[in-house]
């Protein structure tokens, strides 16, 4: 499987780590709402279909991306940079706190 990054063009699988579920929505940390934490960190849709995952193109430029891919086929349908398409919310925050 190929992922093209923005940066760097199309390269395999191997050069990249998988960072996660981009459809989840991480509760407020203060949160002690335990069905929310549960939701977030136990159940996982089992998508059939296409699917938004975050990626890290870890072997080179190591940007963090955003990918759609289709389960049913592994065509990839999308790659954008994450932080211009939905960082996870622990990343926005962290992000937010260096400027
Ligand atoms: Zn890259």
């Amino acid at each position: 499987m190929l992922i093209t990054c923005p940066y760097c063009g199309p390269r395999d699988l191997s050069e990249y780590t998988y960072q996660g579920d981009a459809n989840r929505t991480r509760p407020d940390p203060a949160s002690a709402d335990q069905a929310a934490w549960n939701d977030y960190v136990y159940d996982r849709i089992n998508t059939a279909g296409e699917h938004r995952e975050f990626w890290q193109h870890s072997g080179g430029c190591r940007a963090h991306l955003l990918v759609a891919r289709n389960t049913l086929t592994h065509a990839i349908n999308f790659v954008g940079f994450a932080r211009e398409h939905g960082l996870p919310k622990h990343q926005e925050r962290r992000k937010g706190g260096e400027a």
